[in-house]
């Protein structure tokens, strides 16, 4: 193919599980890298660009430093996509805004270390809080069928769909029993699906990392916890964990 878009990988404060879903896809690699070109992927290769067509930003915010980063990298990207949790919402990092002063959060973590000028830390944001974002793909990690997906519809100049139904569609479609007839509080009802339902497929509840469905029929979550006689509070919990802002009120 000629022209192959020029594609860049960049990461910010994450654990980089979702740089790894990219770089174990194995064969798939193959049929990637005849779609575009990786021009800059610090975890696979030692090359450098000055732009790119696609970057995509792994990782959150968290850093003044961080968001002078991503705006030059904004400025010199045609599109920019947001992908894993830690980038779109801020995700498992996003849990330190919640404690009453990041200094505490600091000092839990580095113990006596917390004041070395490199452990500066600012609130976590998502990338869309300081660029705009074209595309953002959710999960934590990112489901790398869903992510090879979205290389081939953008190089195709299609701008992708990201499931916008409830968790439980997919779950129902694999015929699992549901996890609350196993005692068990799952967010499916409420989360956003693409992944297949994988964990409660596993025996294990959703816990929504890819975020909420946008408008989610809160009537019928209040419901389901009544009927199970749990409390909203449990799944408000739950919620925070990838940093969705939960939409499902006491
Ligand atoms: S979204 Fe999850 S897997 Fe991806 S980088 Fe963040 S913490 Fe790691
Ligand atoms: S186990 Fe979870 S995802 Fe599956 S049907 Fe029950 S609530 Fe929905
Ligand atoms: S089932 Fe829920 S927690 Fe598990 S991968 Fe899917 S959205 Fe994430």
């Amino acid at each position: 193919m000629k022209n192959k878009p020029r594609v860049a990988f960049f990461d910010f404060a994450c654990c980089e599980g979702c740089q790894l879903q990219i770089a174990n896809l194995e064969e798939d690699i193959i049929g990637l890298v005849e779609l575009v070109d990786v021009v800059e992927f610090r975890e696979v290769m030692t090359g450098t660009s000055d732009s790119y067509d696609i970057a995509f930003i792994e990782g959150s915010i968290t850093r003044k430093q961080d968001e002078e980063r991503v705006r030059d990298i904004r400025k010199r990207s045609k599109l920019l996509v947001a992908y894993g949790q830690c980038a779109v919402t801020g995700g498992i990092n996003r849990l330190k805004n919640n404690r009453e002063s990041l200094d505490v959060v600091k000092q839990e973590v580095y113990g006596s270390d917390a004041s070395l000028p490199h452990l500066e830390t600012e609130p976590t944001k998502g990338v869309s809080e300081v660029v705009p974002v074209d595309l953002a793909i959710p999960g934590c990690p990112v489901n790398r069928d869903e992510v090879l997906r979205i290389v081939k519809e953008l190089c195709l100049g299609k701008m992708p769909r990201i499931p916008d139904y409830p968790v439980c569609v997919e779950c129902k479609i694999r015929e699992n029993v549901c996890l609350f007839d196993e005692g068990m509080v799952c967010l499916g009802p409420i989360a956003r699906a693409g992944c297949g339902a994988i964990c409660p497929s596993n025996g294990v509840p959703c816990d929504a990392c890819r975020g909420s469905v946008p408008n989610p029929n809160k009537k019928a979550m209040h419901e389901v916890l009544e009927k199970y006689n749990y409390t909203v509070s449990e799944i408000i919990r739950k919620m925070n964990l990838f940093g969705v802002e939960p939409e499902v009120k006491e």
